[in-house]
Protein backbone atom coordinates (compact mmCIF):
# COMPACT_ATOMS: atom_id res chain seq x y z
CA UNK A 1 0.00 0.00 0.00
CA UNK A 2 1.29 3.30 -0.19
CA UNK A 3 1.07 6.79 1.39
CA UNK A 4 -1.40 8.79 -0.75
CA UNK A 5 -4.98 8.52 -0.02
CA UNK A 6 -7.66 7.92 -2.78
CA UNK A 7 -9.02 11.24 -2.02
CA UNK A 8 -5.67 12.94 -2.64
CA UNK A 9 -6.72 11.28 -5.99
CA UNK A 10 -9.17 13.90 -7.16
CA UNK A 11 -11.56 11.10 -7.81
CA UNK A 12 -15.08 11.74 -8.14
CA UNK A 13 -17.56 12.12 -5.00
CA UNK A 14 -19.50 8.83 -6.35
CA UNK A 15 -16.25 6.92 -6.75
CA UNK A 16 -14.92 7.70 -3.63
CA UNK A 17 -18.17 6.84 -1.58
CA UNK A 18 -18.21 3.70 -2.95
CA UNK A 19 -14.62 2.73 -1.84
CA UNK A 20 -15.57 3.87 1.47
CA UNK A 21 -18.29 1.37 1.45
CA UNK A 22 -15.66 -0.93 0.61
CA UNK A 23 -12.95 0.29 3.68
CA UNK A 24 -10.10 0.86 0.53
CA UNK A 25 -8.49 3.65 2.09
CA UNK A 26 -5.16 3.47 0.30
CA UNK A 27 -4.26 2.50 -3.41
CA UNK A 28 -1.87 -0.39 -3.79
CA UNK A 29 1.16 0.57 -5.89
CA UNK A 30 -0.29 -0.56 -9.17
CA UNK A 31 -3.42 1.95 -8.12
CA UNK A 32 -1.23 4.77 -7.04
CA UNK A 33 0.61 4.87 -10.30
CA UNK A 34 -1.67 4.42 -12.70
CA UNK A 35 -4.64 6.40 -11.51
CA UNK A 36 -2.93 10.11 -11.81
CA UNK A 37 -2.13 9.43 -15.88
CA UNK A 38 -5.08 7.52 -17.10
CA UNK A 39 -6.76 10.47 -14.92
CA UNK A 40 -4.90 13.43 -17.26
CA UNK A 41 -5.58 11.28 -20.12
CA UNK A 42 -2.38 9.46 -21.25
CA UNK A 43 -2.35 6.00 -22.29
CA UNK A 44 -0.79 3.09 -20.11
CA UNK A 45 1.14 0.06 -20.19
CA UNK A 46 0.56 -1.85 -16.80
CA UNK A 47 2.83 -5.09 -16.28
CA UNK A 48 1.49 -6.52 -13.40
CA UNK A 49 -0.93 -9.45 -11.74
CA UNK A 50 -4.05 -10.49 -10.79
CA UNK A 51 -3.81 -9.69 -7.09
CA UNK A 52 -2.31 -6.27 -7.31
CA UNK A 53 -5.43 -3.99 -7.58
CA UNK A 54 -5.00 -3.47 -11.40
CA UNK A 55 -8.95 -3.72 -11.96
CA UNK A 56 -9.28 -0.90 -9.37
CA UNK A 57 -6.58 0.73 -11.32
CA UNK A 58 -8.18 0.79 -14.90
CA UNK A 59 -11.87 1.12 -13.54
CA UNK A 60 -11.92 4.02 -10.88
CA UNK A 61 -9.85 7.05 -13.59
CA UNK A 62 -12.78 5.30 -16.09
CA UNK A 63 -15.66 5.49 -13.93
CA UNK A 64 -14.28 9.19 -12.99
CA UNK A 65 -14.31 10.05 -16.57
CA UNK A 66 -17.64 9.02 -17.15
CA UNK A 67 -19.49 10.22 -14.13
CA UNK A 68 -18.62 13.92 -15.68
CA UNK A 69 -21.24 13.07 -18.57
CA UNK A 70 -24.85 13.69 -18.82
CA UNK A 71 -26.08 12.41 -21.79
CA UNK A 72 -26.96 8.15 -22.25
CA UNK A 73 -25.06 6.37 -24.73
CA UNK A 74 -26.44 6.19 -28.56
CA UNK A 75 -28.28 2.43 -29.10
CA UNK A 76 -25.77 -0.13 -30.14
CA UNK A 77 -23.03 1.44 -29.13
CA UNK A 78 -20.42 1.28 -25.83
CA UNK A 79 -18.47 4.16 -24.41
CA UNK A 80 -15.59 1.94 -23.15
CA UNK A 81 -14.56 -1.87 -23.75
CA UNK A 82 -12.79 -3.94 -21.42
CA UNK A 83 -11.24 -6.88 -22.96
CA UNK A 84 -10.65 -9.71 -21.54
CA UNK A 85 -9.55 -13.33 -21.68
CA UNK A 86 -12.16 -15.75 -20.01
CA UNK A 87 -15.27 -15.19 -18.51
CA UNK A 88 -14.55 -15.24 -15.39
CA UNK A 89 -12.26 -12.10 -15.53
CA UNK A 90 -15.32 -10.63 -17.38
CA UNK A 91 -17.58 -11.29 -14.68
CA UNK A 92 -15.14 -10.86 -12.05
CA UNK A 93 -14.83 -7.48 -13.82
CA UNK A 94 -18.14 -6.22 -14.61
CA UNK A 95 -18.86 -7.16 -10.39
CA UNK A 96 -15.89 -4.15 -9.79
CA UNK A 97 -17.11 -1.78 -12.09
CA UNK A 98 -20.71 -2.13 -10.55
CA UNK A 99 -19.50 -2.37 -7.31
CA UNK A 100 -17.30 0.68 -7.68
CA UNK A 101 -19.79 2.55 -10.06
CA UNK A 102 -22.96 2.18 -7.46
CA UNK A 103 -23.67 5.75 -6.85
CA UNK A 104 -23.36 6.50 -10.46
CA UNK A 105 -26.22 5.58 -12.79
CA UNK A 106 -24.13 4.02 -15.36
CA UNK A 107 -24.72 0.68 -17.90
CA UNK A 108 -22.48 -1.96 -17.87
CA UNK A 109 -22.88 -5.24 -19.82
CA UNK A 110 -20.71 -8.45 -19.85
CA UNK A 111 -20.72 -10.53 -22.75
CA UNK A 112 -19.10 -13.62 -22.89
CA UNK A 113 -19.24 -17.31 -24.55
CA UNK A 114 -20.92 -20.20 -23.46
CA UNK A 115 -24.05 -18.40 -22.38
CA UNK A 116 -27.43 -17.62 -24.68
CA UNK A 117 -27.07 -14.33 -26.70
CA UNK A 118 -30.60 -13.29 -26.38
CA UNK A 119 -29.82 -10.58 -23.06
CA UNK A 120 -26.64 -9.74 -24.23
CA UNK A 121 -28.41 -8.79 -27.27
CA UNK A 122 -31.09 -6.97 -24.98
CA UNK A 123 -28.55 -5.39 -23.35
CA UNK A 124 -26.05 -4.02 -26.30
CA UNK A 125 -29.74 -2.95 -27.88
CA UNK A 126 -29.73 -0.06 -25.67
CA UNK A 127 -26.26 1.01 -25.45
CA UNK A 128 -23.70 0.83 -22.97
CA UNK A 129 -21.11 3.00 -20.79
CA UNK A 130 -18.72 0.00 -20.35
CA UNK A 131 -18.46 -3.02 -22.11
CA UNK A 132 -16.82 -6.04 -20.76
CA UNK A 133 -16.40 -8.70 -23.25
CA UNK A 134 -14.48 -11.89 -24.23
CA UNK A 135 -13.12 -11.40 -27.54
CA UNK A 136 -15.10 -14.18 -29.65
CA UNK A 137 -18.43 -13.55 -28.58
CA UNK A 138 -17.96 -10.07 -28.54
CA UNK A 139 -16.88 -10.57 -32.50
CA UNK A 140 -19.98 -12.58 -32.77
CA UNK A 141 -22.25 -9.54 -31.60
CA UNK A 142 -19.98 -7.45 -33.90
CA UNK A 143 -20.32 -9.36 -37.16
CA UNK A 144 -24.32 -9.83 -36.07
CA UNK A 145 -24.56 -6.05 -36.17
CA UNK A 146 -25.58 -5.56 -31.99
CA UNK A 147 -22.81 -2.89 -31.43
CA UNK A 148 -20.66 -0.93 -32.73
CA UNK A 149 -17.41 0.22 -31.12
CA UNK A 150 -17.11 3.53 -33.05
CA UNK A 151 -17.79 5.63 -29.91
CA UNK A 152 -15.95 3.46 -27.63
CA UNK A 153 -12.79 6.08 -26.67
CA UNK A 154 -11.56 3.82 -24.12
CA UNK A 155 -9.81 0.58 -24.81
CA UNK A 156 -8.54 -1.92 -21.68
CA UNK A 157 -7.35 -4.62 -22.46
CA UNK A 158 -6.83 -6.90 -19.22
CA UNK A 159 -4.46 -10.24 -19.36
CA UNK A 160 -2.77 -9.70 -22.79
CA UNK A 161 -0.70 -12.10 -22.64
CA UNK A 162 -3.24 -14.92 -21.40
CA UNK A 163 -5.52 -13.26 -24.53
CA UNK A 164 -2.26 -14.25 -26.71
CA UNK A 165 -1.84 -17.45 -24.98
CA UNK A 166 -5.36 -18.68 -25.78
CA UNK A 167 -4.72 -17.42 -29.35
CA UNK A 168 -7.07 -14.30 -29.33
CA UNK A 169 -4.40 -12.16 -31.30
CA UNK A 170 -6.47 -12.00 -34.68
CA UNK A 171 -9.91 -11.54 -32.59
CA UNK A 172 -8.06 -8.76 -30.74
CA UNK A 173 -6.65 -7.28 -33.27
CA UNK A 174 -9.85 -6.97 -35.80
CA UNK A 175 -11.79 -5.57 -32.84
CA UNK A 176 -9.32 -2.58 -31.81
CA UNK A 177 -9.51 -1.64 -35.65
CA UNK A 178 -13.20 -1.07 -35.30
CA UNK A 179 -12.31 1.53 -32.55
CA UNK A 180 -11.79 5.04 -33.15
CA UNK A 181 -7.91 5.96 -33.27
CA UNK A 182 -8.74 9.23 -30.72
CA UNK A 183 -8.94 6.80 -27.90
CA UNK A 184 -7.48 6.08 -24.45
CA UNK A 185 -5.93 2.51 -24.27
CA UNK A 186 -4.71 0.79 -21.07
CA UNK A 187 -2.75 -2.50 -22.16
CA UNK A 188 -2.41 -4.85 -19.02
CA UNK A 189 -0.08 -8.09 -18.83
CA UNK A 190 1.43 -10.10 -16.39
CA UNK A 191 4.20 -10.73 -18.30
CA UNK A 192 6.16 -9.11 -21.09
CA UNK A 193 6.84 -12.25 -24.10
CA UNK A 194 7.90 -10.34 -27.27
CA UNK A 195 4.60 -10.94 -29.31
CA UNK A 196 3.23 -9.00 -25.84
CA UNK A 197 5.37 -6.43 -26.61
CA UNK A 198 4.75 -6.76 -30.15
CA UNK A 199 0.96 -6.11 -29.80
CA UNK A 200 1.34 -3.30 -27.33
CA UNK A 201 3.31 -1.17 -29.56
CA UNK A 202 0.45 -1.55 -32.04
CA UNK A 203 -2.29 -0.50 -30.70
CA UNK A 204 -0.71 1.97 -27.71
CA UNK A 205 -0.26 5.41 -28.63
CA UNK A 206 2.52 7.50 -26.29
CA UNK A 207 1.71 5.45 -23.25
CA UNK A 208 3.06 5.73 -19.53
CA UNK A 209 4.85 2.89 -18.83
CA UNK A 210 3.71 1.13 -15.07
CA UNK A 211 5.67 -1.96 -13.71
CA UNK A 212 4.53 -3.49 -11.03
CA UNK A 213 6.55 -6.82 -11.08
CA UNK A 214 5.49 -8.25 -7.53
CA UNK A 215 7.07 -11.74 -9.00
CA UNK A 216 9.15 -11.63 -6.10
CA UNK A 217 7.22 -9.88 -3.35
CA UNK A 218 4.15 -11.74 -4.22
CA UNK A 219 5.58 -14.70 -3.79
CA UNK A 220 7.60 -13.83 -1.18
CA UNK A 221 4.23 -13.14 1.15
CA UNK A 222 3.13 -16.89 -0.04
CA UNK A 223 4.65 -20.04 2.01
CA UNK A 224 5.70 -22.36 -0.12
CA UNK A 225 6.21 -25.91 0.21
CA UNK A 226 7.28 -28.71 -2.20
CA UNK A 227 7.09 -31.87 -2.17
CA UNK A 228 8.98 -34.58 -3.90
CA UNK A 229 6.96 -37.48 -4.51
CA UNK A 230 5.99 -40.22 -7.25
CA UNK A 231 3.11 -39.38 -9.55
CA UNK A 232 1.57 -42.23 -8.21
CA UNK A 233 1.54 -41.85 -4.52
CA UNK A 234 0.01 -38.12 -5.41
CA UNK A 235 -3.37 -39.14 -4.98
CA UNK A 236 -3.01 -39.98 -1.62
CA UNK A 237 -1.21 -37.02 -0.56
CA UNK A 238 -3.90 -34.64 -1.47
CA UNK A 239 -6.26 -36.94 0.52
CA UNK A 240 -4.18 -36.86 3.21
CA UNK A 241 -3.29 -33.32 3.16
CA UNK A 242 -7.01 -32.42 3.06
CA UNK A 243 -7.42 -33.78 6.39
CA UNK A 244 -6.14 -31.08 7.75
CA UNK A 245 -8.93 -28.26 8.71
CA UNK A 246 -6.00 -25.52 8.54
CA UNK A 247 -6.64 -26.21 4.65
CA UNK A 248 -10.04 -24.14 5.40
CA UNK A 249 -10.13 -22.60 1.03
CA UNK A 250 -8.34 -24.63 -1.34
CA UNK A 251 -7.55 -24.23 -5.46
CA UNK A 252 -5.95 -27.43 -6.58
CA UNK A 253 -4.40 -26.77 -9.79
CA UNK A 254 -4.23 -29.51 -12.41
CA UNK A 255 -2.62 -28.42 -16.25
CA UNK A 256 -5.38 -30.05 -18.45
CA UNK A 257 -9.09 -30.62 -18.39
CA UNK A 258 -8.89 -34.04 -17.77
CA UNK A 259 -6.17 -33.98 -14.66
CA UNK A 260 -9.03 -31.81 -13.43
CA UNK A 261 -11.83 -33.80 -13.65
CA UNK A 262 -9.85 -36.99 -12.34
CA UNK A 263 -8.26 -34.70 -9.16
CA UNK A 264 -12.41 -34.16 -8.25
CA UNK A 265 -13.39 -37.48 -9.25
CA UNK A 266 -11.00 -39.09 -6.72
CA UNK A 267 -11.61 -36.59 -3.71
CA UNK A 268 -15.53 -37.46 -4.15
CA UNK A 269 -14.92 -41.06 -3.79
CA UNK A 270 -12.28 -40.07 -0.58
CA UNK A 271 -15.51 -37.97 0.48
CA UNK A 272 -14.20 -34.73 0.36
CA UNK A 273 -16.84 -32.25 -1.71
CA UNK A 274 -14.32 -30.71 -4.73
CA UNK A 275 -15.68 -28.80 -7.96
CA UNK A 276 -13.92 -28.79 -10.81
CA UNK A 277 -14.15 -25.48 -13.19
CA UNK A 278 -12.42 -25.42 -16.35
CA UNK A 279 -13.42 -24.90 -20.13
CA UNK A 280 -15.18 -28.05 -20.92
CA UNK A 281 -17.36 -27.08 -17.95
CA UNK A 282 -21.09 -25.03 -18.58
CA UNK A 283 -21.02 -21.53 -18.15
CA UNK A 284 -23.65 -22.33 -15.24
CA UNK A 285 -21.23 -25.29 -13.42
CA UNK A 286 -18.48 -22.96 -13.67
CA UNK A 287 -20.52 -20.55 -12.03
CA UNK A 288 -22.00 -22.54 -9.65
CA UNK A 289 -19.01 -24.14 -8.32
CA UNK A 290 -16.94 -20.55 -8.06
CA UNK A 291 -19.80 -19.37 -6.24
CA UNK A 292 -20.22 -22.26 -3.70
CA UNK A 293 -16.47 -21.33 -3.72
CA UNK A 294 -16.69 -18.14 -2.97
CA UNK A 295 -19.37 -17.86 -0.37
CA UNK A 296 -17.23 -21.17 1.72
CA UNK A 297 -20.00 -24.05 0.99
CA UNK A 298 -17.55 -25.57 -1.37
CA UNK A 299 -14.16 -26.28 0.10
CA UNK A 300 -12.06 -27.31 -2.49
CA UNK A 301 -12.34 -26.01 -6.27
CA UNK A 302 -10.61 -27.89 -8.40
CA UNK A 303 -8.86 -25.78 -11.26
CA UNK A 304 -7.00 -25.57 -14.80
CA UNK A 305 -4.60 -22.36 -15.31
CA UNK A 306 -7.19 -20.70 -17.71
CA UNK A 307 -10.32 -21.16 -16.09
CA UNK A 308 -8.95 -19.77 -12.86
CA UNK A 309 -7.15 -17.03 -14.08
CA UNK A 310 -8.49 -13.99 -12.06
CA UNK A 311 -10.38 -15.43 -9.88
CA UNK A 312 -10.64 -13.59 -7.26
CA UNK A 313 -11.89 -15.36 -4.07
CA UNK A 314 -10.62 -13.66 -0.68
CA UNK A 315 -9.02 -15.89 1.91
CA UNK A 316 -7.95 -18.89 -0.12
CA UNK A 317 -5.81 -20.31 2.59
CA UNK A 318 -4.11 -23.08 0.40
CA UNK A 319 -3.54 -23.42 -3.40
CA UNK A 320 -2.03 -27.16 -4.24
CA UNK A 321 -0.35 -27.32 -7.37
CA UNK A 322 -0.97 -31.07 -8.06
CA UNK A 323 0.51 -30.84 -11.40
CA UNK A 324 3.80 -28.39 -11.77
CA UNK A 325 3.09 -25.96 -14.69
CA UNK A 326 4.91 -26.12 -17.64
CA UNK A 327 5.39 -22.51 -17.51
CA UNK A 328 7.21 -20.52 -14.96
CA UNK A 329 4.88 -17.59 -15.03
CA UNK A 330 1.66 -19.81 -14.45
CA UNK A 331 3.38 -20.71 -11.22
CA UNK A 332 3.41 -17.48 -9.78
CA UNK A 333 0.04 -16.70 -10.90
CA UNK A 334 -1.77 -19.92 -9.36
CA UNK A 335 0.03 -19.30 -6.04
CA UNK A 336 -0.84 -15.41 -6.61
CA UNK A 337 -4.34 -16.89 -5.69
CA UNK A 338 -3.32 -17.06 -1.94
CA UNK A 339 -2.23 -13.86 -0.08
CA UNK A 340 -4.66 -11.70 -2.18
CA UNK A 341 -4.48 -8.00 -1.35
CA UNK A 342 -1.34 -8.15 1.38
CA UNK A 343 -2.99 -11.32 3.35
CA UNK A 344 -0.78 -14.21 3.73
CA UNK A 345 -1.01 -17.81 2.15
CA UNK A 346 0.11 -21.39 1.73
CA UNK A 347 1.19 -22.84 -1.66
CA UNK A 348 2.12 -26.91 -1.88
CA UNK A 349 3.56 -27.90 -4.54
CA UNK A 350 3.60 -31.90 -5.55
CA UNK A 351 6.51 -32.40 -7.60
CA UNK A 352 7.19 -35.57 -9.34
CA UNK A 353 10.55 -36.70 -10.83
CA UNK A 354 9.51 -35.82 -14.87
CA UNK A 355 8.05 -32.44 -13.29
CA UNK A 356 11.80 -31.40 -11.33
CA UNK A 357 12.56 -29.38 -14.45
CA UNK A 358 9.50 -26.99 -14.50
CA UNK A 359 10.22 -26.52 -11.13
CA UNK A 360 14.06 -25.30 -12.42
CA UNK A 361 12.62 -23.00 -14.42
CA UNK A 362 10.27 -21.68 -12.02
CA UNK A 363 12.92 -21.10 -9.81
CA UNK A 364 14.96 -19.05 -12.52
CA UNK A 365 12.18 -16.89 -12.98
CA UNK A 366 11.51 -16.05 -9.38
CA UNK A 367 15.39 -16.36 -7.97
CA UNK A 368 13.89 -19.19 -5.31
CA UNK A 369 15.42 -22.45 -5.01
CA UNK A 370 12.00 -24.94 -4.59
CA UNK A 371 14.06 -27.84 -6.33
CA UNK A 372 17.04 -27.97 -4.27
CA UNK A 373 20.81 -26.29 -5.44
CA UNK A 374 22.28 -26.80 -8.96
CA UNK A 375 19.48 -29.52 -10.38
CA UNK A 376 20.09 -30.55 -13.55
CA UNK A 377 16.95 -30.24 -16.30
CA UNK A 378 15.70 -33.84 -17.07
CA UNK A 379 17.52 -35.39 -14.28
CA UNK A 380 15.53 -36.31 -11.13
CA UNK A 381 17.70 -36.61 -8.21
CA UNK A 382 17.28 -40.15 -6.52
CA UNK A 383 16.05 -38.42 -3.06
CA UNK A 384 13.52 -36.14 -4.39
CA UNK A 385 11.59 -39.67 -6.02
CA UNK A 386 10.86 -40.48 -2.30
CA UNK A 387 7.43 -41.18 -1.88
CA UNK A 388 6.20 -38.87 0.42
CA UNK A 389 2.97 -39.86 1.01
CA UNK A 390 3.82 -43.89 1.81
CA UNK A 391 6.39 -42.22 4.60
CA UNK A 392 3.83 -40.72 5.63
CA UNK A 393 2.05 -42.40 9.60
CA UNK A 394 -1.36 -42.11 9.66
CA UNK A 395 -1.83 -38.97 12.29
CA UNK A 396 1.15 -36.89 10.47
CA UNK A 397 0.74 -34.05 8.14
CA UNK A 398 2.02 -33.87 4.73
CA UNK A 399 2.09 -29.94 5.35
CA UNK A 400 4.08 -30.08 8.53
CA UNK A 401 7.72 -29.65 7.85
CA UNK A 402 8.69 -32.52 9.31
CA UNK A 403 7.43 -34.49 6.39
CA UNK A 404 10.43 -34.61 4.27
CA UNK A 405 12.21 -37.20 2.13
CA UNK A 406 13.73 -39.99 4.90
CA UNK A 407 16.29 -41.28 3.03
CA UNK A 408 19.66 -40.82 3.46
CA UNK A 409 20.12 -39.12 -0.32
CA UNK A 410 17.29 -36.99 1.54
CA UNK A 411 18.51 -35.99 4.44
CA UNK A 412 21.84 -35.31 3.04
CA UNK A 413 20.36 -32.88 0.60
CA UNK A 414 18.39 -31.24 2.91
CA UNK A 415 21.27 -30.80 5.37
CA UNK A 416 22.93 -28.99 2.08
CA UNK A 417 19.97 -27.15 1.18
CA UNK A 418 18.20 -26.44 4.94
CA UNK A 419 14.69 -28.56 4.19
CA UNK A 420 12.46 -29.21 1.59
CA UNK A 421 9.97 -26.88 2.95
CA UNK A 422 10.83 -23.22 1.75
CA UNK A 423 9.93 -19.83 1.82
CA UNK A 424 10.48 -17.41 -0.59
CA UNK A 425 13.34 -15.19 -0.27
P1 LIG B 1 -7.21 -7.26 -8.65
O1 LIG B 1 -5.72 -7.28 -8.77
O2 LIG B 1 -7.83 -6.17 -9.41
O3 LIG B 1 -7.79 -8.62 -8.98
O4 LIG B 1 -7.57 -6.98 -7.11
C1 LIG B 1 -7.19 -7.83 -6.08
C2 LIG B 1 -8.02 -7.64 -4.83
O5 LIG B 1 -7.63 -6.47 -4.12
C3 LIG B 1 -9.50 -7.51 -5.04
O6 LIG B 1 -10.14 -8.36 -4.10
C4 LIG B 1 -9.83 -6.09 -4.75
O7 LIG B 1 -11.12 -5.97 -4.24
C5 LIG B 1 -8.78 -5.74 -3.72
N1 LIG B 1 -8.37 -4.33 -3.75
C6 LIG B 1 -8.13 -3.59 -4.85
N2 LIG B 1 -7.72 -2.36 -4.53
C7 LIG B 1 -7.69 -2.30 -3.18
C8 LIG B 1 -7.34 -1.28 -2.24
N3 LIG B 1 -6.91 -0.09 -2.62
N4 LIG B 1 -7.44 -1.57 -0.93
C9 LIG B 1 -7.85 -2.80 -0.53
N5 LIG B 1 -8.18 -3.81 -1.36
C10 LIG B 1 -8.11 -3.57 -2.68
Amino acid sequence: MTSISFSGLGLADPVLRALNAQNYTTPTPIQAEAIPPLMAGRDLLGIAQTGTGKTAAFALPLLHKLAALKSRPAPRTARALILAPTRELAGQIADSFRLYGKHLDLSIAVVFGGVRQGPQIKALARGVDVLIATPGRLMDHLGQGNIRLSEAKTLVLDEADRMLDMGFVRDVRKIVRDLPHQRQTVFLSATMPKEVEKLAREILGDAVRVEVTPKVVTVAKVEQIVHFVDASAKRSLLTKMLENPDMARVIVFTRTKHGANRVTTFLHKASIEASAIHGNKSQAARQKALDGFKSGRLRVLVATDIAARGIDVADVSHVVNYEIPNEPETYVHRIGRTARAGAGGVAVSLCDPSEKGYLVRIDRLTGQTLAGPAPRLGKPQSGNRQNLASKSGPNSNPNSPKSRPQTEAGRRRRRSRGASRRKAA
